[in-house]
């Protein structure tokens, strides 16, 4: 990066610093995205570092995009609503499943998260690790090849979890993982999805379900009908 605001990439072109204004300005803004450090994050990432080389052109547009392997960067819409939904704090532990291309992971890290990312893909992991490397967010991202629907114990618990391809149903493990006052963000459903965001009270048994006094450790809302890859795994 070159210049304070952090927006200005070494070696990118005017018409890609540009693109990537305009995709905060006429995607993110008018859906109602208003944090302004998830804006700002937003506005910072290369997006089109994290795309094919034959598809920079596309990498601001408003959709998803392939990324080989049969699966997807998501919109960017949904990344920043998803990240803004997580209410991301500087220093919070953030478990991510789906990294994918390490896209949302290096918009984490520019929040200032330290970012536990799992990817089911080994042919992906090793190109999201150069890319978050050489662009300086390397540092802030544990990554690694697994099944991320049996979480990550060995960090946990996560103030925040974000899970980019959709589940039948939520993973026990991920709820378990929560930390008290913790947010997750998961899309849930088979043909019809929705995402959904969890949130774990700070104080209340660790279950969906309620207790014997009517009491759920948890809420739960339902934010928009989705369309993700599936979550392949066990849990
Ligand atoms: N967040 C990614 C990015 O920024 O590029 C996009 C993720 S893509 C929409 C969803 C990803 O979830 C795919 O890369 C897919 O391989 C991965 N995935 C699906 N099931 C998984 C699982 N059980 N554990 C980890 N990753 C999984």
């Amino acid at each position: 990066m070159t210049d304070d605001n952090g927006a200005q990439w070494a070696g990118e072109s005017s018409e890609l610093r540009a693109a990537r204004a305009r995709m905060v300005e006429t995607q993110l803004v008018p859906r109602g995205i208003a944090c302004p450090r998830v804006l700002a994050a937003m506005g910072e990432v290369p997006r089109h570092e994290f795309v094919d080389p034959r598809l920079v052109g596309e990498a601001y547009s408003d959709h998803a995009l392939p990324i080989g392997h049969g699966v997807t960067i998501s919109q960017p819409y949904m990344v920043a609503l998803m990240t803004e939904r997580a209410a991301i704090k500087p220093g919070d532990r953030v478990l991510e499943i789906g990294a994918g291309s390490g896209y949302q992971s290096a918009v984490l890290a520019a929040l200032g998260a330290e970012v536990f990312a799992i990817e089911r893909i080994d042919a992906l992991v090793a190109p999201a690790r150069a890319r978050l490397d050489r662009l300086g967010y390397g540092a802030q991202v544990h990554l690694r090849v697994g099944d991320g629907s049996l979480g990550w114990p060995e960090n946990a618990p996560y103030a925040a979890i974000l899970v980019a391809a959709a589940a039948p149903q939520i993973p026990q493990a991920l709820i378990d993982e929560l930390a008290p006052g913790g947010r997750l963000v998961i899309p849930v459903g088979t043909d019809a999805q929705e995402l959904r965001l969890i949130c774990r009270r700070a104080s209340g048994k660790p279950s969906l379900q309620a207790d014997g006094e009517g009491s759920r450790g948890f809420s739960e809302e339902s934010l928009l009908p989705v369309r993700f890859v599936p979550l392949i795994g066990q849990g």
